[in-house]
């Protein structure tokens, strides 16, 4: 079994450093590797595993959708996804929701919306304000739109038409585009989450939709990561009672099932008209069925209350655990999205946490993150804290 684990993957390209783990199974918050070690998932598979592993009511409706229909094509309607729309509208307060199967995709027809935007406006060249520290997706624009040179290095040319600004500065919004007719939209994580768990603070998320009013710029909030229930609320952004223009969302919609989707508001929601954007896979049953059921299931068991009163439990402990030890810099987040900033790069606990039972990451070399499922239990809570706390205390004294 080791032997298997260090051969690796040689037919699959190299583009991940991955842990020498492979996953088997899971259960709840837990998962198991082939070698039958088991683990606590506090990563869910980066935000995704909204509802943990083999889920009761999950796999029983995904298993009857296999043998319904997996796939179709958008030359036809397809029920499930007004289904689907007419959920997470009602939920975002918004009005219409384009398909796709990632985040970088939402992400990338929410650039396509902007700028559509400002040329059915008459701009021809339009501007879109996006962050320092911003991850957005790997693709061409996406990566361009990302505040990260890592992620961008190798890539270029990159694409152009993007102000960039730091986080929670309005003055500096204000100075950045100051006489600039081209500024079409504004574009950012209500919480930054590979670059650090970076909260926008309400003040500042409500001064921008004030500005993006007075303006006529559109407000993209990419809630990818960040969006469905993960901070107690459906979305980040309702914490400061706003409402954007545009959200793309991905990550967690699906439980596991790959979906995106970007929702619109009445300002951009015609913005795209028929040929303008499209995606074979978009929306297709198997996917929706995925979301829908995802929906349901939060709503039923409670899962926003319990990312909040679980996510509050959870950041007490770790407060608690290391808060104010010298080395740990800050806890922040809010519901299920946490993260520890350690006062130096600490990717070496990735393999330590694993060893000990814990799945964990390490995004912006020094943060340590935590999206667990939103089916945590304060117990499980209680163990992250038991299994992290010690292993960070020891690593910070070496
Ligand atoms: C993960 C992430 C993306 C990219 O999503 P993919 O599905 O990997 O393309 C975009 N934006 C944010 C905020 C993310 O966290």
């Amino acid at each position: 079994m080791t032997a298997f684990i260090e051969a690796a993957s040689p037919h699959v390209m190299n583009t991940y450093g991955r842990l020498p783990i492979a996953l088997s199974h899971g259960q709840g918050c837990r998962v198991w590797d082939v070698n039958g070690k088991e683990y606590l998932d506090a990563l869910a598979g980066i935000a995704v595993n909204t509802l943990g592993h083999n889920h009761p009511k999950l796999v029983p409706a995904l298993q009857e959708q296999l043998g319904k229909l997996i796939h179709t094509s958008n030359y036809y309607h397809v029920p499930l996804q007004e289904a689907l729309a007419a959920r997470l509208t009602a939920h975002a307060h918004m009005s219409n929701v384009f398909f796709c199967n990632s985040g970088l995709e939402a992400n990338e027809a929410a650039l396509k919306i902007a700028r559509k935007f400002g040329h059915d406006k008459g701009i021809e060249r339009p501007e879109i304000v996006v962050y320092e520290k911003a991850f957005h997706g790997r693709s061409i624009a996406t990566l361009s739109a990302t505040g990260n040179p890592k992620v961008q290095a190798g890539f270029g040319p990159l694409v152009e038409g993007f102000i960039r600004v730091p986080l929670n500065d309005i003055a500096a919004l204000e100075r950045a585009t100051a006489g600039n007719p081209n500024v079409v939209a504004v574009f950012l994580e209500t919480i930054q989450g590979e670059g650090g768990i970076h909260p926008m603070r309400i003040e500042y998320l409500q001064q921008v939709r004030r500005l993006c009013d007075a303006r006529d710029w559109l407000l993209m909030t990419d809630e990818v990561q960040c969006g469905m229930g993960r901070t107690g609320k459906w979305f980040a952004h309702q914490w400061a009672g706003i409402v954007p223009d545009v959200m793309p969302l991905a990550k967690g919609l699906g439980s596991g099932v790959p979906v995106g989707a970007v929702v619109a508001g009445p300002r951009a929601a015609n913005v795209l008209q028929p040929g303008n954007h499209g995606s074979t896979f978009g929306g297709n049953p198997l996917a929706m069925r995925a979301g829908l059921e995802t929906l349901r299931i939060m709503e039923e068991d409670g899962l926003l209350e319990n990312a909040a009163r679980v996510g509050a439990h959870l950041k007490a402990g770790l407060e608690r655990a290391l808060g104010g030890l010298p080395g740990v810099k800050e806890v922040r987040g809010q519901g299920l999205m946490l993260g520890v900033e350690l006062a130096k790069p600490c990717g070496a606990l990735l393999q330590r946490a694993a060893d000990a039972g814990l799945l964990i990451s390490v995004t912006a070399e020094s943060v340590i993150r935590i999206v667990p499922p939103l089916i945590l239990t304060a117990a499980e809570a209680d163990d992250i804290v038991a299994r992290l706390a010690p292993l960070v205390q020891a690593f910070l004294a070496e």
